[in-house]
């Protein structure tokens, strides 16, 4: 920290840990900078060089605000693991096989983080809270002799089916990929198919119940649990969650809705690959709630013939869109090779001819094209952030799920707040780049879901009107005297009260 800094004691000081993903980061600094917005708090967030860049500008705006947030980097040791210099985040991992070694690499940060917290940082920090992914951070804080929080960037309804899946074995008696079985012990019924609910019970994949286990041990070590949601929404959820791993649990969200302003909503996670004036300018010109905003996330990894059905399917709904094609990264070979494969086609020609659609390669400022008010649905790959990104801005879902919690998040948004379409995948693809997850959904199927999600009809109306009212609700649980708003009150007490306690 610098030594010019000059920081009274008695505030309480949190120290924020981001895993270097997108969907991970993303949601954890915007939850620090809510933190550092409270009286009494002082914020340091531990970020790696690369990461840093990326959200300088995001901590430029919080002090122009007169909010403070403060830094300490983390040498990031992507050489000594093998990984090229400055592969800091997991979407510049340049294959698969090197995803292991990013992870070794993020579990050398140990050492690091621990001689922070015991003496580099003053004042002395009295709560670590720490990404999920971090297993490390459980024994750090203990040395340090401080309170542990884990922020989970997965939501409490997924955890908790996920927890009756795996403890029920209820896999063990299933064993068609397609066949529907109720979950147990779920305070409603809810059916997956077991290619469903693979993405977190991967009970095949060698490893995964061991690492699994290390999650809920982690979990039960904690000093509480925040998950980026809204009681509204998840009440019932959150409270059965509560007594099954019987720790705190605190809801935060929406925590994109705070980003209010055009600046904060634009600097999310890395610069924009599109022109922010000309995309808000094309949105302008369109009537309200008749654009599709399409966007499969972070890490894409679909194949150019699966991308072109999905384009072709955005061009056949006749709809006007917006389409961010993203590779999980700045992959420049996929990129040229999809744009060869559209130029072959004429796509990117026809629509650019006939204006009803902005093609977006690589990254786009999500939040603010959702929250305006010419988009009226959200073809998505349902990770939790874009997922509830969607629900704030009040919009339903075409729901195209890839891997981990995005068929949890379909289920969640399709049949049980019934704002969500399923444009039919059937099976989880693999993570990463590289990897041939062939054409499952064809451009029929693109255009029926649009046409389903953006026409007239009393139950298309009806969901719309669904989608609304929770996004009002989601707004409210943010606002003062919300419950999200609250919550972050709550933790500061907690906090504070286990540092008196202890003393
Ligand atoms: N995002 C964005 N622009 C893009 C693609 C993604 O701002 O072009 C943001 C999006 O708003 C969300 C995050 O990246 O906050 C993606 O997280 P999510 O959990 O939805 O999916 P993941 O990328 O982790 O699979």
């Amino acid at each position: 920290m610098a030594t010019d800094e000059v920081i009274p004691d008695e505030k309480l000081h949190f120290v924020v840990l981001p895993f270097m993903a997108q969907g991970h980061a993303i949601p954890l600094v915007d939850f620090a900078k809510l933190l550092a917005e409270r009286r009494d708090v002082i914020v340091t967030l531990l970020l790696t060089p690369v990461n840093h860049i990326r959200v300088k500008p995001i901590l430029g705006r919080s002090r122009d605000r007169g909010v403070r947030i403060l830094v300490e980097e983390l040498a990031f040791p992507a050489e000594e693991v093998g990984l090229p210099a400055g592969c800091e985040n997991l979407d510049l991992v340049p294959s698969n096989p090197l995803l292991a070694n990013f992870m070794a690499a993020t579990a050398m940060l140990q050492p690091q983080v621990e001689a922070l917290l015991q003496k580099s940082i003053s004042p002395k920090p009295r709560c670590l809270v720490a990404d999920s992914v971090f297993m490390f951070a459980a024994e750090v804080a203990r040395k340090s002799g401080i309170p542990r929080i884990l922020f989970h960037p997965i939501t409490c309804f997924t955890y908790l089916c996920s927890h009756h899946i795996l403890t029920s074995k209820i896999l063990d008696t299933v064993s068609d990929e397609f066949e529907y079985f109720d979950v147990p012990g779920m305070p409603h019924k809810i059916s997956f198919t077991r290619s469903q609910a693979k993405g977190m019970a991967e009970i095949e994949t060698p490893g995964w119940v061991e690492f699994n286990d290390k999650v809920i041990e982690s979990e039960k070590a904690a000093f509480g649990l925040i998950f980026n949601t809204f009681e509204d929404m998840e009440h019932t959820y959150l409270r059965e969650y509560e007594k099954v791993r019987q720790t705190r649990i605190w809801s935060v969200g929406p925590v994109s809705l705070f980003n209010k302003e055009f600046g904060d909503k634009v600097s999310r996670g890395k610069s924009s690959t599109v022109d922010v004036d000309q995309c808000s300018k094309w949105l302008d010109a369109q009537e309200p709630g008749t654009v599709v905003y399409a966007c499969l996330g972070s890490s894409c990894n679909l194949t150019s013939a699966q991308m072109l059905e999905l384009g072709l399917g955005l061009e056949a709904s006749g709809r006007s869109f917006i389409w961010v094609v993203g590779f999980g990264g700045d992959d420049e070979d996929a990129r040229k090779s999809l744009r060869e494969l559209f130029a072959q086609n004429g796509f990117e020609e026809r629509v650019n001819k006939s204006g009803r659609g902005l093609v977006v390669f690589g990254w786009a400022p999500q939040v603010l094209i959702l929250s305006h008010p010419a988009v009226g649905g959200f073809l998505t790959h349902c990770g939790w952030n874009s997922t509830l990104e969607g629900i704030s801005a009040g919009l339903p879902a075409v729901t195209w799920p890839f891997f981990y919690d995005n068929f949890y998040n379909e289920k969640l948004l399709v049949d049980v707040l019934r704002i969500g379409v399923r444009v039919g995948v059937k099976l989880t693809v693999k993570f990463g780049k590289g990897v041939d997850s062939g054409i499952q959904v064809h451009k029929d199927d693109v255009r029926d879901a649009i046409r389903e999600l953006m026409g007239q009809g009393h139950e298309r109306e009806a969901r719309r009107k669904r989608a609304k009212e929770l996004a009002e609700k989601a707004k409210k649980a943010v606002e003062e005297g919300g419950s999200s708003h609250s919550n972050m009150g709550k933790i500061i007490e907690d906090v504070r009260k286990f540092n008196k306690d202890s003393c």
